[in-house]
């Protein structure tokens, strides 16, 4: 790309005869430079803050300033400015040195005519403005991993951890410089740290750069003071000239695991008696008539519904009705088998499957519920008791049954008929009379 614009160069140099040279060799290369002469730091520093230019040419031993100090203090008060470091000596590993103090070329004293001023001058604007891009870019990285709210973390090929950003901090507990150089296992539970080395290692020989984690079950980080906690994880790998980086996103995801199972137990849950509540009752005991069917094994179904509850309600309140349907829910929890589901189908009806039972031992378990129930003395709020009964109603679960909802049906039915035979009493749904039906 032609460069148009006129190159504003500032020379700094105390020896009028050096600085007679550039000036000479300048002016062999046209009016696209523009010349300005200071003969002492102080001065140039002075000049530049009012007028700024493209270059610096930089004698370095001074009158106010000398050596590596004069390229320092220009440095300092000049950041991204492009220096040439003029030097007296024939003395290559000096100019060497210049630059790692942060010049960008370095031209030798008597052997500078235009071309290689040009070239010099050229090369440092080009140099400097490369240095500077990269300076911004690592800065803006720096600021990304430096504020962001998750983790970052990087490993080298060894998996020793080479980058931890101050959310890993917080998140693991450890300092950065607690955990530089040393192994990435120590972030994960040991029971899991060969899974995770073996994922990785799939990961490193793979097609995509980056990925995520989620496709793992289990993905658990490890604190300092042993806490484990549930986490997101993202991935990449860069092939670096020292082996493969690989950079981890992670995000802690305890709060939203936590509300997840929050909500699934609101979904799933009445929040009075803490049993099932109606839909997950039959989507639990639909799964579990699906396994029956399948091992060709008997299961029934009780439904029951508890007697003149109204009752209960009118003469003590409200408050004890709804401590009566607590205890009802303890008494079928603490009789019935872990295996049993039990639900709460709607006010004062519940519904529980039995899987592995036949009739006749579903009538035995509803007899020892009933009378359970009929014994219980329940607490009431204003510090009385009271009593209750409840009526039940079984039926098999039979192979050609659509559902659970046409088992339940039949237990309905059955229901109905204890509730019309005098209450306080369980009935069977002869399967008979379901199929005439
Ligand atoms: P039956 O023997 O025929 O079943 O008579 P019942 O009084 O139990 O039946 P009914 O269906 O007439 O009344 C049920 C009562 O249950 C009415 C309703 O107010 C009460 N109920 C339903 N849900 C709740 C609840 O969550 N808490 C309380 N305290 N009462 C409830
Ligand atoms: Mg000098
Ligand atoms: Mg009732």
């Amino acid at each position: 790309m032609p460069e148009t614009r006129n190159i504003d160069v500032l020379l700094v140099e105390d020896d009028p005869a050096d600085a007679g040279l550039v000036r000479h060799a300048l002016r062999t290369l046209g009016s696209r430079f523009a010349l300005t002469h200071r003969a002492s730091l102080d001065d140039a520093l002075a000049w530049l803050a009012d007028h700024g230019c493209d270059v610096v040419l930089l004698d370095l031993s001074l009158p106010d300033s000398s050596g590596f100090d004069t390229i320092r203090r220009m440095r300092e008060a000049f950041p991204a400015m492009p220096l040439v470091v003029l030097t007296g000596h024939d003395d290559e590993d000096f100019a060497i040195e210049a630059m790692a103090a942060g010049t960008q070329d370095y031209l030798f004293k008597g052997a500078t005519d235009g071309p290689v001023l040009q070239r010099a001058i050229r090369y440092a604007i080009a140099r400097k403005q490369l240095e500077e891009k990269l300076r911004h870019s690592e800065q803006r990285l720096l600021s990304i991993v430096t504020l962001a709210q998750d983790a970052i973390l990087s490993v080298d090929a060894r998996h020793r951890i080479v980058l931890f950003n101050p959310a890993a901090e917080r998140m693991f507990g450890y300092a950065e410089a607690d955990v530089l150089g040393r192994p990435l296992d120590m972030l994960i539970p040991p029971r899991l740290a060969a899974a995770h080395r073996a994922h990785v290692a799939d990961f490193v020989i793979e097609g995509p750069s980056s990925r995520s984690m989620a496709d793992r079950n289990e993905v658990v980080g490890l604190a300092r003071d042993g806490r484990e906690f549930p986490v997101e994880i993202s991935i990449s790998k860069d092939l670096q000239p020292d082996g493969m980086l690989l950079t981890a996103v992670i995000r802690d995801i305890t709060e939203r695991k936590r509300f997840e199972n929050e909500l699934r137990h609101l979904a799933t849950t009445d929040p009075l008696t803490g049993l099932a509540n109606r839909r997950q009752f039959l989507a639990a005991a639909e799964r579990e008539l699906v396994r029956v069917r399948r091992y060709d094994r008997p299961a029934t179904v009780l439904m029951f519904d508890i007697d003149h509850f109204k009752r209960i309600n009118d003469t003590h309140g409200h408050a004890a009705g709804d401590e009566a349907l607590r205890h009802v829910a303890a008494v079928c929890r603490d009789l019935l088998r872990e295996t049993d589901i039990v639900g709460r189908l709607g006010g004062e009806e519940f519904g529980i499957l039995l899987p592995e039972t036949d009739v006749p031992s579903a009538r035995e378990a509803a007899e020892r519920l009933r009378l359970a129930l009929a014994r219980a003395e329940i607490p009431r709020p204003d510090g009385g008791t009271l009593r209750l009964t409840a009526s039940i109603g079984i039926a098999a679960c039979m192979p050609g049954d659509a559902g659970i909802e046409q088992a339940l049906s039949r237990a309905d039915d059955a229901l109905y008929h204890a509730k019309a035979n005098g209450r306080n009493r369980v009935e069977v749904k002869a399967p008979e009379l379901s199929a005439a039906s």
